[in-house]
Order: structure tokens, then sequence, then C-alpha cells
């Protein structure tokens, strides 16, 4: 009777142990299915996180703070790439561990945003937000400017030598750090704060003209203009911009 007993008690503890053990292997599933779905959600935020940022954050370089912020949510690696008209953000973390243990693979998700159309960048100019940070070559003895821009100023100069007239730079590009100096020297009646200036984009000269209405400024108005340059603002006879970019 007591073996008996034994075996009864011994089949029922089995059975027992038996549902036991299969709620415990389903909650194990069920946590493991649960922790990927949160993981997958966390990375696609990072995603999209990192997409936006492309696109909204300005400054000097969005790619490194849309990057960084990837990672701060999560990301191990991130690739942001052009995709036709949209930016193709992919992000990559390693799938999250399962009863301890990594299971060696990597989760990936990805966000595709609009790049933001180019005159819709920086301050109307067609260069990106932010202080110009190529090639720098010098006209007249020593003025900054980026290349493409230098190249068509001293076409416009012999031009302009020919028909007489004497044009030369006094001021091309500047950085945030010289606009500074500039604007705590001439205050904003004069010169631009730094970070708004257009000659941090590297396409901006002022010129030796006169008042408006001199010999230099009516043919910079006459001729400029085939030559790829604009009198920027009307009050402003001396700063000259070249409107293809860099
Ligand atoms: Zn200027």
């Amino acid at each position: 009777m007591a073996r008996q007993r034994t075996g009864e008690s011994g089949g029922t503890s089995i059975l027992a142990l038996g549902i036991i053990l299969g709620a415990a292997f389903l909650i194990v599933i069920l946590g493991a299915v649960g922790r990927a779905y949160v993981a997958h959600a966390e990375l696609q935020q990072a995603a999209d996180v990192a997409a936006r940022t492309m696109v909204v954050a300005g400054g000097d370089d969005p790619r490194s703070r849309a990057i960084a912020l990837a990672r701060e949510n999560g990301a191990r690696r991130v690739e942001i790439e052009p995709d036709g008209s949209e930016l193709h953000v992919r992000v990559w973390a390693s799938a999250p561990r399962v009863l301890g243990v990594r299971a060696g693979t990597q989760i990936m998700a990805e966000s595709w945003i609009d790049q933001p159309p180019p005159a819709l960048a920086g301050d109307g100019g067609p260069n990106p937000p932010g202080q110009y940070a190529g090639p720098l070559v010098y006209v007249d003895g020593g003025v900054p400017i980026c290349p493409r821009v230098g190249a068509a100023y001293r076409v416009m100069q012999a031009d302009a030598r020919r028909d007489g007239v004497t044009i030369s730079a006094t001021s091309g590009f500047r950085t945030y750090a010289e606009q500074a100096i500039l604007y705590a020297q001439l205050g904003p009646a004069i010169a631009a704060p730094p970070g708004v200036s257009r000659h941090h984009d590297a396409t901006e000269f002022d010129l030796k003209v006169g008042p408006a209405g001199s010999s230099v400024h009516r043919w910079l108005t006459a001729h400029g203009p085939a030559h790829g340059f604009v009198q920027r603002y009307s009050w402003e006879p001396w700063h000259w911009g070249f409107v293809a970019g860099c």
C-alpha cells in the first residue's frame, strides 16, 4: 500500500513537475519574445532619431550628431546614406540575451527621411549651414575664398581690367572666430553676428567699390551677374556673393 501511494504521489509529482517545467519554458519563451520586441522597438527609435537629426540638426556636422544620438539610443553600428531624394538610416545592435546567453545575432532597424532641399539649407545660400571647411585659395594678395569662387573672381577681375575698371577684394572667407572679432569691433549695425554671416560660406567678397553708383559699382552691377556674382544686400554695395556656391 505504501508503495502504491508512493507510486501515486510520484505520478502526481511528475505531472506537477511537468506542468511547472512547461510553464517555466513558456515564461522563458514569452520573456525572450518580449525582450526581442522591446529591443527592436528601442532600436527603431534609434534609427528614427538619427534620421530626424540629419534633417533638423543643422550646425557643422549633423551626421556626427545623428550617429552619436543613435549610439546613445542603443545602436552599435550606424549607416547613413542617400537613397534617391531620401536619406536611409540603418542601425544594428546585438540581439537580447536568452537565459543569460548571447544569441550572437544582430538585429537591425531602418528609417527613411526626405532630404531637405538645398535651397533651404544654411542662410539661403547653396552651401550647407555652418562654417565652410573645404580648401581655400587666396586672391588679391591674401583674401581667402573657396577655389571655385576664386577662379570665377579672377576671370571677372580680368574682364573688368579690360574695361579699365580695377576690382579688388578686402575680405572673403571668415571663420566664426574672425567674425566674432569683427562683430565686437564694428557692432550689429555693420557686422553680422558670428554664425550668421555669409562670409562663413567662402562664397562672399567685400570689394573696394566706393559708394553705390561709383564706376566700379556700375561695372559690377552690369557685368557681375554674367560672372555669377550678385550684390547680396541692397544696402551693402561692397558685398558680392557667388550664387552657385563653392
Ligand atoms: Zn560682406
